[in-house]
């Protein structure tokens, strides 16, 4: 789909035009007593029944995280954190809610819940250790928590609205704990069962329940993939995304002065920068949609002012007419293990047997670059070491030596069509080595949007100037500013 016909669709006409809204609210929504108010205005303004998700509150879910590290050996951790979850959400409620009676009772079911989680980490304390399911089932109370207080300071302000819970309305999933995937098929018969209503539905996100009925989570920051799962499952026509920061940018503003707002992305194009580097939405959120070409609008909570206009609007689409570089993104959580050995690329069956022990390990392979004398891995920096120790162990025969490279940067650019377009590689490491930074690996092909290299940490942010000053055309001085 051309850019042009995109602007022109109805993605970008008013929210009226548009019928069933799936609405994710994030945990930075969450954060203060002011950024609670805008969400609740911005519920307001859609003025139409909605299917919101929303995420546990702002750095619940990490402190939920910590407890479950500690539980086994500080009995004093459960009652601490029982009494900062109160505090957190009773002083929402305090705020938002003025009826005595309408207050004590949400304050009950929230101590409720607290106590159910209470005993759930007193179960670590017992045991001395934290099955995958225990550790799910307590990491999901933190959007239980929200999703209660959501819905009950809503009730205050809009017609009707009511909580769903994933394990009461079939949000079903497959695979592993801690990172499954919603099943689609199932979750939509279910789904849209309960939620076609007339009235507001609130969902907590972050966690859906497996065939065996057990609590799994969708990954760190799932929620943004609670909601566009959700939305699949029921034929939404859009999925409004509220961030607090403004939407895609052609580069990281921490990095480059004045980066410019990038309007439109497609599905491909958001998940590659997602992949690599770009915080603002969870790599999966777009598996989804697909199929079905449900546009995600983001949203800046900080700029709702009596109107909504998406920052970045996302859909299905290939060519793209006039920019083919939306934008240059780079992660840290890059490092290389490297397997060597004269003939490693053409012994058959190596690769299948390291996969399949990084896999049994639950180490995730982000990308794998292969020569005759050496298997690149690349996994998080965090795998790193453990990596090593793994492969060591195997002795793997032809694998003469086992390194790894630590304290890289992977930077990509993406844009739909920039494989197919003449030129666009030779820019982009004309501009990198012009600043002479060594580059470490390139891969150029492997996705249809994706080019991405790697460089030590250090020459980073001199690379990603050079890249957004050679593709966004700002002059050196105004990229080089900060
Ligand atoms: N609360 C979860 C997390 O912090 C999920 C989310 O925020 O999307 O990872
Ligand atoms: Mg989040």
């Amino acid at each position: 789909m051309a850019l042009s016909r995109m602007q022109n669709s109805s993605v970008i006409d008013t929210v009226d035009k548009v019928k069933r809204i799936v609405v994710k609210f994030g945990g930075s929504n969450l954060r203060t007593k002011g950024g609670f108010q805008k969400l609740l205005k911005a519920v307001q303004y859609y003025d139409r029944p909605l299917i919101i998700v929303v995420s546990a509150c702002f750095g619940v879910t990490d402190m939920l995280v910590k407890t479950i590290s500690t539980a086994s050996y500080d009995k004093e951790s459960i009652q601490s954190i029982k009494r900062s979850l109160q505090k957190i959400h009773f002083e929402i409620i305090d705020f938002h809610i003025s009826d005595t009676f309408k207050k004590n009772s949400v304050k009950r079911k929230i101590k409720t819940l607290l106590n159910e989680l209470g005993k759930l980490i007193q179960g670590i304390n017992c045991i001395k250790e934290v099955p995958d399911f225990l550790e799910d089932k307590i990491l999901s109370f933190g959007e239980k928590l929200s999703s209660l207080v959501l819905t009950s300071v809503l009730e205050n302000k809009i017609k009707k609205v009511k909580e769903y819970l994933p394990e009461n309305i079939g949000l079903t999933t497959i695979g592993e704990f801690h990172n499954a995937s919603i099943d689609l098929i199932v979750s939509g018969k279910n789904l849209k069962k309960h939620l076609l209503k007339d009235h507001t539905c609130v969902i907590p996100g972050f966690y859906g329940v497996s065939h065996q009925q057990q609590i799994t989570l969708l990954g760190r920051g799932g929620s943004d993939y609670s909601a566009t799962a959700i939305a699949r499952c029921i034929d939404a026509d859009a999925v409004d995304l509220w961030k607090d920061v403004p939407g895609f940018m052609t580069a990281d503003p921490k990095y480059i002065n004045n980066p410019d707002r990038v309007s439109f992305l497609t599905y491909d194009e958001a998940a590659e920068l997602s992949y690599f580097g770009a915080k603002i939405l969870h790599p999966r959120t777009f598996e989804p949609l697909y199929k079905k070409d449900i546009p995600i609008r983001i949203f800046n909570i900080n700029n709702f002012s009596k109107s909504l206009s998406p920052s970045t609007i996302i859909r299905s689409g290939k060519e793209t007419k006039n920019k083919i570089i939306k934008s240059v993104t780079f992660s840290e959580d890059f490092g290389i293990l490297k397997l060597l050995g004269p003939g490693v690329g053409i012994t058959p069956g190596i690769l299948a047997k390291v996969s399949s022990v990084l896999h049994k390990e639950s180490i995730n392979i982000k990308s794998v670059i292969t020569s005759q004398t050496s298997i690149n891995i690349l996994i998080s920096s965090s795998d790193l070491i453990r990596c090593r120790e793994i492969m060591t162990s195997l002795k793997l025969e032809k694998i003469e030596n086992i390194k790894i490279v630590g304290n890289i940067s992977v930077i990509a650019i993406v844009g739909e069509g920039l494989t197919k377009s003449a030129g666009i590689a030779s820019r982009l490491f004309t501009a990198v080595s012009i600043q002479n930074i060594n580059i470490h690996m390139i891969s150029a092909g492997a996705s249809d949007v994706a080019i991405y290299f790697l460089v030590d940490k250090k020459e980073n942010s001199k690379a990603l100037k050079a890249i957004h000053n050679e593709f966004f055309k700002k002059t050196w001085r105004e990229s080089n500013e900060k």
